[in-house]
């Protein structure tokens, strides 16, 4: 494959290695209008249904003032998703009493939708399934005791198959969502040729380095690449940034990342290294390029411009223009050489 694209994976990642939603702002005002639409309707409910016996009634009132408690506890605390989801849970045990007690469930059931579909879309796998427990326990109770209910069996089983598969349902698109984003996400931040980061996917890992300090950026430069390309086409020039891509990955440490900044140029992020540690690096990926069994003419040298935390800048920006300029000056003075930003300039002559 010469376009690279198999170097993406486009693979769901299933379980707990799937994102988090990251619209905390949306879950909170789902969560608040599903508490206060339903504590309301609950609420009326009470208020109109005539036929109603005095225990159903207060079971219902209380269940209305219980989901708005809980509706009012969100409102005042944002922030706390597991709240969130405790609130949802505390909504099934509501409706589950009124199951229990009433003498007028018409739809009541239904409703058991409305907090099952919210923790399958917007909690964890495992909360889903703690929800759909409790409403099966509560839904069992319910039709076990409710003493005007005549078909416990029919209340059971269509309540619980119903509200489990539209709850598995939408935990099974959920989960096709989270992961075609982290698909989107990692195919964005990818270089499809090599499969390195690219530079929008280096960024990030740049600042995060930055702060934890200790880093150091060595930006390198294949030399007379475009002759390289005349030369021998770019489909072979295409594998060498293949090549130079498994080199500067292979010279670096777990926690070092590299990337293709653009075009032949590379950049990595040296994590807890200091100018020589750099050094240590670009010379070990020359000494790799130098030994690679490949013909002479397929053989390949680099240039690189060295920029470490401190002595060279204190920002991302700053240590990629220092190690820009030390590369600059390693091209100009002579090629297939490393050069620290940090190093004196050459006398002119
Ligand atoms: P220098 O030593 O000064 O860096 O010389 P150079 O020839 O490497 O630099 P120049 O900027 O003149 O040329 C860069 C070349 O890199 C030209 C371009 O065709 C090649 N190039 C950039 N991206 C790709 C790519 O994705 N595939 C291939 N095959 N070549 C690429
Ligand atoms: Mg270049
Ligand atoms: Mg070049």
């Amino acid at each position: 494959m010469l376009n690279g694209a198999a170097l993406v994976p486009i693979t769901p990642v299933m379980g707990s290695r799937l994102p988090q939603r990251d619209d905390p702002r949306l879950e909170r005002r789902v969560a608040l209008a599903l508490l206060f639409v339903g504590g309301l309707t609950c609420f009326l409910g009470g208020i109109m249904k005539a036929d109603l016996t005095d225990t159903a009634r207060t079971v219902q009132f209380c269940s209305a003032a219980s989901v708005l408690a809980l509706g009012t506890l969100v409102l005042v605390t944002p922030g706390r998703r597991l709240l969130m989801h405790i609130a949802a849970m505390g909504s099934i045990v509501s409706l589950g009493a009124m199951l229990a007690t009433s003498n007028s469930l018409g739809p009541t059931a239904f409703f058991l939708l409305w907090p099952l579909v919210f923790l399958a879309y917007f909690s964890s796998r495992l909360r889903a399934r703690v929800g759909l427990g409790l409403m099966v326990a509560t839904v069992g109770v319910a039709a076990a005791v409710n003493p005007y209910e005549a078909n416990r069996m029919d209340m059971f089983v269509g309540t619980v198959v119903s509200v489990g598969l539209m709850t598995g349902l939408v935990r099974l698109m959920t989960e096709r969502e989270l992961a075609l984003r982290q698909a989107l996400a990692d195919a964005a931040n990818t270089d499809a040729l090599t499969g390195l980061l690219n530079r929008r996917g280096i960024e990030p890992e740049l600042e995060r380095l930055l702060a934890a300090g200790g880093l150091a950026v060595v930006m390198f430069d294949l030399d007379h690449f475009k002759r390289y390309n005349d030369r021998h086409g770019h489909l072979v020039g295409d594998q060498a940034l293949r090549r130079v891509a498994g080199v500067l990955t292979g010279a670096a440490r777990a926690g070092d990342r590299v990337a293709r900044f653009g075009g032949e140029e590379f950049t990595v992020a040296l994590t807890a290294a200091d100018a020589a540690a750099a050094h240590a690096y670009a010379g070990r990926v020359m000494d790799a390029l130098r030994a690679e069994d490949v013909a002479d003419d397929l053989r390949l040298t680099v240039s690189a411009g060295i920029a470490t935390l401190g002595a060279d800048g204190l920002t991302v920006e700053s240590l990629l223009h220092a190690a820009d300029e030390a590369l600059y000056r390693a091209k100009a003075t002579g090629r297939d050489r490393v050069v620290s930003a940090a190093a004196p300039l050459p006398r002119a002559a």
